[in-house]
């Protein structure tokens, strides 16, 4: 008989190999057993991430279906679910659940370490071998939606008028289904399977879930910082990048213009690591080589100074460069139809900045960056301008990553790369 921390630590060496991204989140964050929840579950309480699992319900999965459940709890993580702000209307808290389900489970993929969970027998309210999670196929959802969107649909389907709730008593007997909120914690508060929803969602979503989340900024700020670290550590291993794309997506919703560029800047903060033979590799432990930073490779950082852009909007950006400054090198020059002082590498300093002209006669040209920059092989580019001038398409930027900060009201068409908006 295996006990349930040896099925558990199974299924995360398991991850370590299939899911690295999921791994590295997982040991990242306490675990414990608890019969508080009834599945599993991520809690968020100040600045404390824990996963909560009990262990009968995992202990009657399979391996690959226990591997699911944890991806899937750490995407709540990942997504930003377990610290958004929820509707204290209950149809409407509910629907949101079902959305949060709904965008995860359509990021993760079935393989042989994978699998949805699956009824083990007949039941009311499924036949054996059903699955028991959600999936967007089951409301005649696309897939590979954002929670929002999965909300958007849940809502114009079910009218929170027409959900139904049903109270139990801790021995599972119906009580009277009242409205407002049962003052006994023991009370459980279901979906009525005979509503429209309920046919749906009954049994493959806990009652529970979600009720361990809270608003927490630093725990953002942690999944933030642990997701800049998966891409910088290219621990992504075989997830699709669809999927990854809808992760990075999720990292920037509530944010300005700045914040987005700092993100985006996050990962030109590129460090080339390599094999160390002096530590085991701190994600994966034993046999797994450390690495060890070798080298940071520079930013070039592009200013117009042709017109448009003001003292005003230099201060913000540089603000955001002077972030990136701590970490790498950061070489910088002026621009308008040409590069100043093409051979002149300038270390960014704020001292410099002072330095730059704006000379305001008008006339841009972009091209001259690219090959600047392919000359002196420079492969992070980030670009400050109005955006009024020639296009750049993707073969001029072959093997960049290329950031455009376009000023307030500038042209945003015709560029490849990463075009962000600077908003007043
Ligand atoms: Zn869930």
């Amino acid at each position: 008989m295996v006990s349930i921390d040896q099925l558990f630590e199974e299924v995360r060496n398991l991850l370590s190999v299939n899911c690295p991204m999921v791994f590295h989140l997982l040991v990242r964050i306490f675990t414990q057993a608890t019969k508080q929840v009834d599945t599993a579950a991520m809690s968020v309480h100040n600045g404390r991430i824990e996963l909560l699992y009990n262990e009968e319900f995992l202990a009657k999965l399979t391996k690959a279906e226990r591997s699911f459940v944890l991806v899937h709890e750490v995407m709540h993580l990942m997504l930003h679910h377990c610290t958004l702000r929820t509707s204290h209307d209950r149809a409407r808290h509910y629907i949101e659940n079902v959305a949060m389900d709904l965008a995860i489970n359509t990021l993760i993929r079935e393989d042989d370490y994978i699998k949805l969970p699956r009824a083990k027998e007949d039941s009311e309210f499924a036949k054996k071998d059903e699955i028991t999670a959600l999936v967007p196929e089951q409301f005649g959802f696309p897939p590979m939606l954002s929670y929002e969107q999965y909300l958007d649909l849940l809502e114009q389907k079910f009218p929170p008028k027409k959900i139904a709730f049903v109270f139990k008593d801790k021995d599972g007997n119906i009580i009277g289904g009242a409205d407002g909120d049962p003052e006994d914690a023991d009370i459980v508060v279901e979906i009525d399977p005979n509503c429209d929803l309920g046919k749906i969602t009954y049994g493959k979503i806990s009652p529970k879930h979600g009720e361990q989340y809270s608003e927490d900024p630093f725990v953002d700020d942690f999944i933030r910082n642990e997701i800049e670290n998966i891409t910088r550590n290219k621990l992504w291993g075989n997830t699709p990048g669809d999927v990854v794309e809808n992760i990075l997506k999720a990292q920037i919703q509530p944010l300005d213009w700045g914040d987005i560029l700092h993100l985006e800047l996050g990962h030109f903060i590129s460090f080339d690591k390599i094999p160390s033979r002096r530590r085991w590799n701190k994600h994966f432990g034993k046999p797994f080589l450390g690495v060890t930073t070798k080298s940071v490779e520079p930013v070039g950082v592009y200013v117009d100074t042709s017109g448009s852009v003001g003292n005003a909007d230099l201060s913000r950006f540089i603000v955001e460069i002077e972030r990136i400054a701590h970490y790498t090198t950061v070489l910088m020059w002026s621009f308008d139809t040409q590069i100043y002082d093409p051979e002149e590498a300038i270390v960014f300093s704020r001292r410099d900045i002072s330095s730059i002209e704006f000379k305001g006669r008008g006339g841009t040209c972009f091209k001259p960056i690219f090959e600047h920059a392919k000359k002196h092989e420079i492969h992070k580019v980030v670009v400050l301008t109005d955006g009024y001038a020639d296009e750049i398409p993707a073969s001029d930027v072959e093997g960049m990553e290329v950031i455009w900060a376009i000023t307030p009201g500038g042209n945003l068409e015709g560029k490849a790369g990463t075009v962000i908006e600077m908003k007043r």
